[in-house]
Parts: C-alpha cells; sequence; structure tokens
C-alpha cells in the first residue's frame, strides 16, 4: 500500500502554495476531459496564438542552427533587441550587459529574489498582487509583506501607505502595472509620488512587472525605472507571453543595474542556463518588427473588456471596476457571502468559484490567491462569444442564491 511520504519534503516545498491559476486551468481541463462542457477563464493567456511572423523566425533560425547552448544572459541580438525596446518604448537605458533573459517572466522574478533576499529580508507586495510572487519571495528566503488597496482606491496603493509600511527589514517593493488581477495602472504622476518615498531610502529595491505593457488602454505606458532618483534601484521585468501571445515559448527577460543582472545570470547560470535558443531568435525579431499584430490584439481585448463590464454590471450584487489594462476583471463577489441555493452556501471567494464551477461550468479563480477575499478573477482573454455564455451562466447560477 502507498503510504505518504510527503513528510520527507522539504520544509521549503511543503510551505509552498500550488499557483492557484494553474490548478484552477487543471480542475477545468480535467472536468472538460469528462465530457464536461466547462468554460475556463481562470488562466491568464492571450487566447491568440503568436503571429506569423514570429513563427517563421523561430523555423528559420532552427533551419540556421540555433540549437544549442546560449550565453546564459541571452544571445547578444536579443539582448540589443531589448536594449533598443527598452528605449523606444519605455525611455530606459540599459547596456547589453544590464539584460538578462529567462525561462518566462517568472523565472527573471525568482532570479531577482534569489540573488537579493537575505532570510528575514522584507518584500512589500502591492495587494492584490499575482499568485506567484509571494511563493516566490519566500522560496528564496523573504517574507512578504502585502500592502492592500482595494476596489474603492481602484486597488492602486497610494504613496502614503507606502510612506507608513517601510521599515528598516524592508529590502524591496514588487507590483506589477498594468497589474495582474486587477487591470489597474498607475499613472505617470502616481509612480512619481511612490518615486518620492522610495528616494528617502538607498537600500531599498524596486522590481517593476510590465509583462502587461502592451495591454493598457490608457494613453501611454509609464515605467517607475525612468525616474532618475530610482534608476539604481529598479530592475524591470518584462516578457514575451502576453503581449506577443507566446505563453508557451518561456521568455522573459529583465533590465537592471549590472550588478543585480550579474547576480541573476549566476543563478540562472547554476539552474537552467540560456533560454531556448531558436525562441530568442524569434523573440528578437518579434521585438524589433511593427507592432501591429499587438495592437490588434490589444483592440480586441478593449472590445471584449466593453462587453465583459456590461455583463458583470449587469448581474446583482457584483461589483466590477474599470480595468485600464490586462486582460482581467478582479470583481467584488462579497454581497454573495452567506447566501444559499437551499443546498449550498456561498462562505467566501473560494467557496463562490466553487460553486460556478461545479454549477455553472465556469472555472474562475479566487481572490484569496490574489491576496482579496472578497473578490474572484475572470480572464477575458477569450472569444466575445465563450464570454457572452460563461457570463451568461454566472448570472443565471447566482440568481438561486438569495
Ligand atoms: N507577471 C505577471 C503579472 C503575470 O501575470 C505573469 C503571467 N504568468 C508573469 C509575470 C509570468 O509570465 P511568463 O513567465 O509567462 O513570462
Ligand atoms: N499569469 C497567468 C495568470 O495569472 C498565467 C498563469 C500563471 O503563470 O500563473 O493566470
Amino acid at each position: 500500500m502507498a503510504t505518504d511520504k510527503s513528510q520527507y519534503l522539504s520544509d521549503k516545498v511543503r510551505n509552498m502554495s500550488e499557483s492557484a491559476t494553474i490548478k484552477m486551468a487543471g480542475m477545468a481541463r480535467a472536468m472538460k476531459a469528462e465530457g464536461k462542457d466547462v468554460i475556463s477563464l481562470s488562466l491568464g493567456e492571450p487566447d491568440f496564438d503568436t503571429p506569423q511572423h514570429i513563427k517563421d523566425a523561430a523555423k528559420q533560425a532552427l533551419d540556421d542552427g540555433y540549437t544549442k547552448y546560449t550565453p546564459v544572459p541571452g544571445l547578444i541580438e536579443l539582448r540589443e533587441a531589448i536594449v533598443t525596446k527598452f528605449k523606444r518604448d519605455n525611455n530606459l537605458e540599459f547596456t547589453t550587459d544590464e539584460i538578462v533573459v529567462s525561462n518566462g517572466a517568472k523565472q527573471s522574478i525568482a532570479n531577482i529574489c534569489l540573488a537579493l533576499l537575505n532570510p528575514g529580508d522584507e518584500v512589500i507586495i502591492f495587494a492584490p498582487y499575482w499568485v506567484s510572487y509571494s511563493e516566490i519571495v519566500k522560496f528564496a528566503g523573504g517574507t512578504p509583506v502585502s500592502l492592500h488597496a482595494d476596489i474603492s482606491a481602484d486597488f492602486k496603493v497610494s504613496a502614503k501607505q507606502l510612506d507608513q509600511a517601510i521599515n528598516p527589514k524592508t529590502k524591496a517593493i514588487l507590483f506589477s502595472s498594468p497589474c495582474n488581477p486587477t487591470g489597474s495602472v498607475y499613472t505617470k504622476d502616481e509612480l512619481e509620488e511612490l518615486v518620492d518615498v522610495i528616494d528617502k531610502y538607498d537600500d531599498l529595491f524596486i522590481i517593476s512587472d510590465e509583462i502587461y505593457e502592451h495591454i493598457n488602454f490608457t494613453e501611454a505606458h509609464a515605467s517607475i525605472g525612468t525616474f532618475d532618483k530610482v534608476k539604481d534601484q529598479t530592475i524591470t521585468v518584462n516578457g514575451m507571453s502576453k503581449g506577443f501571445a507566446m505563453t508557451g515559448w518561456r521568455l522573459g527577460y529583465m533590465g537592471a543595474p549590472k550588478w543585480i543582472a550579474d547576480a541573476c545570470k549566476k543563478v540562472q547560470g547554476q539552474f537552467t542556463s540560456g533560454a531556448t535558443a531558436f525562441g530568442q531568435k524569434a523573440a528578437a525579431h518579434a521585438l524589433s518588427s511593427d507592432l501591429r499584430p499587438t495592437l490588434e490584439m490589444k483592440a480586441a481585448y478593449l472590445k471584449r473588456k466593453t462587453l465583459v463590464k456590461s455583463l458583470l454590471d449587469d448581474i446583482p450584487g457584483i461589483v466590477a471596476n474599470d480595468p485600464k489594462g490586462a486582460f482581467y476583471f478582479f470583481a467584488d463577489i462579497s454581497y454573495y457571502f452567506g447566501k444559499t441555493d437551499g443546498v449550498f452556501t456561498i462562505t467566501d471567494a473560494n467557496s463562490f468559484c466553487e460553486i460556478i464551477l461545479q454549477q455553472a461550468h465556469v472555472a474562475a479563480v479566487t481572490g484569496s490567491a490574489f491576496g482579496d477575499d472578497n473578490c474572484f478573477r475572470i480572464s477575458y482573454a477569450s472569444s466575445e462569444e465563450v464570454l457572452t455564455e460563461a457570463l451568461t451562466r454566472i448570472k443565471t447560477c447566482l440568481a438561486k442564491f438569495a
């Protein structure tokens, strides 16, 4: 008989939570395999295929023999393309030795945390936050400290809140803008207010996750690293997954002061080495090409956002903000807590998601995974038909709960 030997696992792994987004997507997949008609709005992944010209560049690279190890921080032509991209799109100045390409932005963030954190170091994470931040920080030995903003503040942390939260143990601040899960976007003025606080501390680092840069419905994307005062303290993370619909290619990158980039190179050199060679060639091509396919995807997301907002507003009790970027709604569902259909009771965001999965066959992710127990997250990176069907199912299901 198989016995449970999980006590032999490391404490680090036993204390790590499974990624809620990935878990929910797995549950939806399993239900689909059982023949159930499940709609998954759980995983944040573009439904679009990678643009053809990028695929062609990868095929060409294979034919050209890009099948070998690359330098750990990435092929020089990709790092050059990233330097140009940072300057062109973000007005950020880097040299190629300040760039490290990794297997997804997820690995970039892990590298940074492993490179910077000692036990006892605290990382202030703006909440609601992307699921993996807190687990990566913990795994790297640090302590995540969440700084929460609720829907009435459009889920954005203020400079005053930040000022009050910083203490001598604070080593870094980690946030995404556009934000996963809330879609909130920090304006340049709001970033400047944060910068004025951070500027008081030379030993505080900013990890700015800008992976949704291209899915931003405001006038312009602002990068916190452009402020001179904090330039030397900022690490800018980005990647190919979202803006170029390249999730499965596993390509992310960061720009950082050289001493941090060197440390990340060392970490990556021991863990995984350089990212896939032919993928890097394709990424270099993508970053240097016309952004039209990216802009077309963004236009489609905007249309879907408008649709989903009206569908959500049509469900009694659900409160949704107007996300300015990314492709998520993070809506307040606390109105339903304590409501029952006579058999099941919605007690919290977890049970809300379980009930809509079981009864409406729609997979979403509980807000508790993102540091907010009153909300749930849906990804609207799906077709308008699928989104309409999903939201109609949720509405019908919730109508039974009083
Ligand atoms: N940051 C945020 C905010 C994300 O939503 C994601 C998506 N998984 C990532 C980083 C990691 O992206 P990837 O590893 O696919 O580059
Ligand atoms: N970033 C996506 C999400 O939040 C992809 C899944 C993941 O890597 O967590 O759903």
